[in-house]
């Protein structure tokens, strides 16, 4: 059967992964049901210590990895004794080596090895900048190809330390992230390729959860309560889910983290439908101007129209059965988060991480983190000023522009184009 097999959450049907991100007969998120069940450390670089629960047989030359460390300065500010940052991103001085400087590198890293060992396809990815940036780094780093579409406005975030090389393909978008969404779906169901499953793909999720388990070697047992900022929620729901395997082991604590979960003001459908006590997201209540909120956003890769909310699995479920809370935080709360991080902590955020640490503030004012507990601050992405101290940053040209909807055939022939540049190199 091999180290691993995916479990869906309705049925409970067990299924052999072919690169399988979906039940035949239901919407839940299947999950990867492990053979040891043991927390165990290997002697393998970056986040392959942590191979007996990632969804691969072999790691890859990659020593993307997440770190932990015990907060001094801001813990003291905040009259937090145990506080623990897990901080992805670039910040050599503390062993963090996350060159494309968000945790989205982790869910990368370990959807490369997934693909090749369980499909001959080439994955399609529709992302709003973080996310395929780091696709893109593997890819360069791997020679494994990957077709990456980003909307327009967002090709900005699409940069490179290592020299770009033709295997990833990256189309620019007219149109929003969810224009994106529409291309890459009608691009995925071309031959030979397929959609890389987004929460969907249980190697980004347990990628992401890697960042809990590095913990727990910092921290000795899981923490009380977990901080982190959502668009998604795909690194919450990892989280959930490495905590329930580590509880089971039985040896690092009695009782799963809470989910302290936040989302940008004015664009914030969880938080709002999470407040209003509703499993399902209501566009008109929870998300109304919806383009212009995404607009006024400080931290806009939190803008997901379609969050896997209330699918079960989901971003519900996983408050729910933690306990879980959710925070909503405006621009100027952001802000000010962030510079007081930055001032006692140094290192510059990513602002989707002055999100989260706006939360742990709110937490804290609101009496909802005890003293002498031990809070997680997953500081999501970081480390961009820092970076262009030490390397060359070079700027990612898209191959293509696209529509949404640009006819079939003129895609399929760029795809054929392409495919014979990467073959030739
Ligand atoms: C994508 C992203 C998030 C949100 O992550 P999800 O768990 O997928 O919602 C938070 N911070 C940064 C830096 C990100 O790139
Ligand atoms: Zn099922």
């Amino acid at each position: 059967m091999g180290k691993y097999v995916l479990r869906c959450l309705e049925c409970g049907r067990r299924i052999k992964d072919e690169f399988t991100n979906r039940c035949p007969h239901h919407d839940s998120l299947l999950v990867s049901e492990y053979e040891t069940k043991k927390f165990c450390v290997k002697n393998l670089p970056g986040m392959w210590k942590f191979i007996d629960w990632l969804p691969a047989e072999n790691p890859i030359d990659i020593d993307t990895a997440p770190i932990t460390y015990k907060s001094e300065g801001f813990g003291k500010e905040l009259g937090l004794p145990e506080l623990y940052i897990s901080f992805s991103g670039y910040w050599p001085e503390r062993e963090a080596r996350i060159r494309t400087c968000s945790f989205k590198e982790l869910e990368a890293a370990a959807t490369f090895p997934r693909l090749t060992e369980r499909s001959k396809k080439i994955p399609v990815i529709p992302s709003a900048g973080n996310t395929g940036r780091a696709f893109a780094h593997i890819s360069y780093l791997t020679g494994s190809p990957v077709v990456v579409l980003v909307p327009k406005q967002y090709v900005f975030r699409m940069w490179s330390v290592v020299e770009p090389t033709p295997t990833c393909l990256l189309i620019s978008v007219e149109g929003d992230y969810t224009d994106t969404i529409k291309l890459g779906e009608r691009i995925a169901s071309l031959e030979g390729m397929v959609f890389e499953g987004g929460v969907r793909n249980v190697a980004r999720r347990d990628g992401m959860g890697t960042l809990l388990l590095d913990s727990i070697l910092t921290i000795g047992r899981l923490p009380d309560h977990y901080f982190q900022a959502v668009g998604s929620g795909v690194g919450a729901i990892a989280v959930f889910e490495a905590s329930k395997r580590v509880l089971n082991d039985g040896r690092f604590g009695k009782k799963l983290p809470r989910l302290h979960l936040s989302q940008n003001i004015p664009f914030a459908p969880m938080f709002r439908a999470w407040r209003a006590g509703r499993k399902e997201i209501v566009p008109d209540v929870d998300l109304p101007n919806a383009g212009d909120a995404i607009e006024n956003m400080y931290a806009s890769v939190l803008s997901n129209r379609n969050p896997p909310y209330s699918l079960r699995g989901g971003v519900y479920d996983v408050l729910h059965e933690t306990g879980g809370e959710m925070y909503g935080i405006t621009n100027e709360e952001a802000v000010n988060a962030e510079k007081l991080f930055e001032g006692v902590e140094g290192i510059d955020l990513d602002p989707a991480a002055s999100v989260c640490v706006a939360s742990l503030l709110q937490a804290v004012e609101m009496g909802k983190v005890g003293k002498d507990e031990k809070v997680l601050l997953n500081i999501s992405g970081g480390g961009y000023d820092r970076v262009k101290e030490d390397l060359a940053i070079i700027e990612i040209e898209p191959d293509l522009r696209m529509r949404w909807d640009t006819p079939i055939e003129e895609i399929e022939s760029s795809l054929r184009e392409w495919w014979r540049d990467v073959r030739r190199e």
